[in-house]
């Protein structure tokens, strides 16, 4: 159906019908319009499977769904730093959709994540909003491409739970942009999202779902986006407020509270009847994106999706630390400890929980040399004596020991937050003990988020694993024994200890507000700015081989405004076991603006490679890779001047680098008077030369003023840089009209 037909469509709509439509019928149903032949539609979560509820419906995952296929949660995929991937990901979840009769899919979810301790981490891909944006926007044209709806969610800043549905972040522009919306911005900009799901919470104030200034201003005026939006569940605040700021669709439904509401303001004058008319235009443009492309008899093979999780899963474990323990020899006497072993802990709680198709654990497929031992309990807290005694003697019975370790369930889920970053208490005695008796000792790690690893000096490998979906036991038997090589990252930094975190003094805020003072400075920006030590960095992640770089090629050693800069690195297998390198492309600014991180990531990409074998990485840089949010030109900003590419196999972990000059032209708005400084005007190209005349002259009277010893040249050139014009008056007895005069110049020169 074309847009025009929708228009007309509308137009036969009574006023009713079309507040009717701009809320849901019941949790999981668009509301229809049986006379004019408009289908009612249902969404559903989630993010990594599909959680299709029929009936007594509740968004938080407590009753139960159909059985679907459990893909890596996000924390996980977003390790396999692999867009390819999340393409697949999304496209095995827009099939199930679309032989389910889901019109729109609830994710993904992209937040950022700005403390280890929100509770839906595991739901959120990353701290860095390049990573995020790149793979949400992957696994949405996936599932786009069965003419189904991906929803990104939640927009914007909402990075905890704690309070969520009433606290204000509250940050400003420029961290907004660079940090918090970014992501959105790609994957709006770079796969056209059906829809979008606004947040909870309010944003410096405003609820995000009837925040103006998001929804339209950003969202749509300057992204370009052609969807609807629709609330989280239960996120409206004032309906009217809400629909005339951008918020289409209100979910699940008010059971027509609501609906009356927007009729009466209409009535009343108060509601434009076109704001109504363009919210139901927008919503029947996606049913109908759907429903005239429906295929009543699609269907899908669960078993093939089954053996995908599992090799995602394998895409997604990170293999932290290794002394050459792993991969185990498959003769070798090995001690499975831990009771993730045998149900591993592979999804987190909420409304992405999934009924799951089936989840093997590792201990299922682990061969005759292996012994089992419980050495905790799934949801235990407090250490049990038995189960350490039983663990530590199969440890020691043992040639090499591998501790199943994890969060349990209700430590990680939609709703709260955790309330600290520690595994459980009878886990990290249970490493502890295990690991004084075996030198050989491997933990597995399942969790959505970082843990704190006091015990990491002490064992010989750790392999996380995330929350890895339901093939993640059949991954970690494969990566534990060789028979795959782990080539995931950290998509976010692992401090040594809670504290450590930028957010620590400001999460979860007041309850009523929660400052994000950090500003741009999250995750790795921090780290790096503050030379602090993590315990594994962003982007770090081993493998079963070794690789060297060579040297970065540029494909000029200048960039200029709208021009693009190919960078390619040669990456080396000096193993001896084929492997996948990731390589990471960082931007550095050393053009001298202010409040720029050390580096920021701005590529990525794999490279599988045989031992002995090179390959390139490539990548293409634009004018965004090198600009920052600037608010005086409410716009991105590239000053010109030099910038650094780095290429590493983590933030900390730079292999090689290279220069590049930036070209741009374009400065930021400047207009003269009394009060600015020298520094400014030597700056800035279209003044610096017209200051000669009156430089030498402040500099002649700082020396005659009796410097001398005391006042060296370069002091008196750094004293001149930081003073005003004004300072001119007194030191080189500019007189009043001649001060006004060259004002007026400068400000000529400057286009004024
Ligand atoms: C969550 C959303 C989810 C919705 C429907 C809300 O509680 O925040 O992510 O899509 O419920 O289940």
């Amino acid at each position: 159906m074309t847009q025009r037909n929708i228009a007309e469509l509308v137009k036969q709509l009574t006023l009713e019908e079309k507040a009717g439509l701009c809320s849901g019928l019941d949790f999981w149903h668009l509301k229809g319009v049986e006379r004019l032949g408009v289908p009612s539609v249902m969404v559903s979560d989630g993010p990594h499977g599909l959680r299709k509820q029929d009936d007594s419906a509740d968004h938080l995952g407590i009753n139960d769904s159909i059985e679907a296929v459990c893909f890596p949660a996000a924390c996980a995929a977003a390790a396999s730093f692999d867009e390819g991937m999340l393409e697949e990901l999304g496209d095995a979840l827009g099939e199930e959709c679309r032989a389910e009769g889901v019109s729109v899919l609830l994710g993904p979810a992209l937040n950022i994540k700005r403390s280890p301790l929100c509770g839906r981490n595991f739901e959120y891909f990353s701290e860095d909003p390049f990573l995020a944006g790149k793979l949400a926007a992957a696994q949405v044209r996936g599932v786009q491409r069965w003419d189904v709806g991906a929803c990104p969610k939640h927009f914007a800043a909402n990075n905890q739970e704690h309070r969520r549905m009433t606290c204000s972040s509250e940050l400003d522009e420029r961290t907004l942009r660079e940090i918090y919306l970014a992501a959105f911005e790609t994957v709006v900009k770079e796969a056209r999202p059906w829809t979008m799901m606004c947040a909870y919470n309010r944003v410096n104030g405003v609820f995000a779902s009837e925040n103006r200034h998001l929804l339209t201003r950003i969202l749509r005026e300057e992204w370009g986006f052609d969807g609807f939006v629709m609330s989280d569940w239960g996120a409206v605040n004032d309906r009217v407020e809400g629909l005339a700021a951008g918020l289409d669709l209100e979910m699940p439904g008010s059971g027509g509270v609501n609906d009356a509401k927007i009729v009466a303001a209409v009535r009343e004058g108060r509601l434009d009847e076109a704001v109504v008319d363009q919210a139901a235009e927008r919503i029947l443009d996606v049913v109908f994106r759907y429903a005239d492309q429906r295929h009543p008899h699609a269907r899908f093979d669960r078993e093939a999706h089954h053996a995908k999780a599992a090799e995602f899963a394998e895409k997604c474990a990170v293999l932290l630390q290794n002394n050459g323990v792993l991969p185990l020899n498959k003769d070798a006497r090995v001690a499975y400890i831990g009771a993730f072993a045998q149900v591993p802990r592979y999804q987190g709680g909420g409304s992405s929980h999934v009924h799951a198709h089936r989840v093997v654990g590792a201990l299922e497929l682990a061969g005759a040399g292996v012994t089992y031992a419980q050495g905790f309990t799934a949801e235990g807290e407090e250490a049990d004596e038995a189960l350490i005694a039983q663990a530590v003697e199969a440890a020691r019975a043992a040639e090499t020991a591998v501790i199943f370790a994890g969060l349990p369930d209700r430590r990680e889920s939609e709703g709260y937050d955790r309330a600290d970053m520690r595994l459980p208490a009878c886990q990290n005695e249970l490493i502890r003990r295990v690991a004084a008796v075996q030198p050989s000792t491997v933990v597995v790690l399942h969790v959505g988020s970082p843990v704190e690893c006091p015990w990491a000096g002490d064992v010989a490998a750790v392999l996380c694993m995330y929350l890895g979906g339901e093939g993640v036991g059949e991954a970690a038997h494969r990566l534990l024994y060789g028979e795959a090589a782990p080539s995931g990252r950290l998509p976010e930094s692992w401090p040594v200890k809670l504290e450590d975190n930028p957010s620590y003094l400001n999460f979860p805020g007041d309850g009523k507000t929660v400052r994000y003072a950090e500003g741009v400075f999250v995750g790795y920006r921090y780290y790096d700015k503050k030379r602090m030590a993590v315990r594994w960095p962003f982007g770090h992640g081993l493998g079963y081989t070794e690789f060297s770089y060579g040297e970065i090629q540029l494909s000029g050693d200048t960039v200029g405004r709208g021009g693009t800069l190919e960078v390619t690195v040669p990456v080396t297998n000096t193993g001896t076991r084929p492997g996948t390198e990731t390589v990471q492309l960082y931007v550095v600014d050393r053009t001298g603006a202010f409040g720029r991180p050390e580096k920021e990531l701005k590529g990525f990409a794999k490279v599988a490679l045989e031992p002995g074998e090179t390959g390139q990485a490539r990548f293409a840089l634009d004018e965004r890779s090198f600009a920052y949010y600037s608010v005086e030109l409410s716009d991105w900003y590239a000053p010109a001047g030099r910038y650094e590419i780095l290429a590493g196999a983590s933030c900390q972990d730079i292999r090689s680098r290279a220069s590049v000059t930036a070209n741009t032209g374009v400065c930021l708005p400047m207009t003269v008077d009394e009060n600015t400084t020298f520094g400014e005007l030597m700056a800035h190209p279209a003044t610096s030369s017209a200051l000669a005349e009156l430089l030498g002259r402040m500099k002649g009277a700082l020396g005659g003023a009796g410097g001398g010893e005391a006042i060296s040249t370069e002091m008196s050139h750094k004293m001149i840089e930081n003073a005003p014009l004004r300072a001119a008056q007194g030191f080189a007895h500019l007189p009043d009209e001649a001060m006004r005069d060259m004002i007026a110049r400068f400000n000529h020169l400057l286009g004024h």
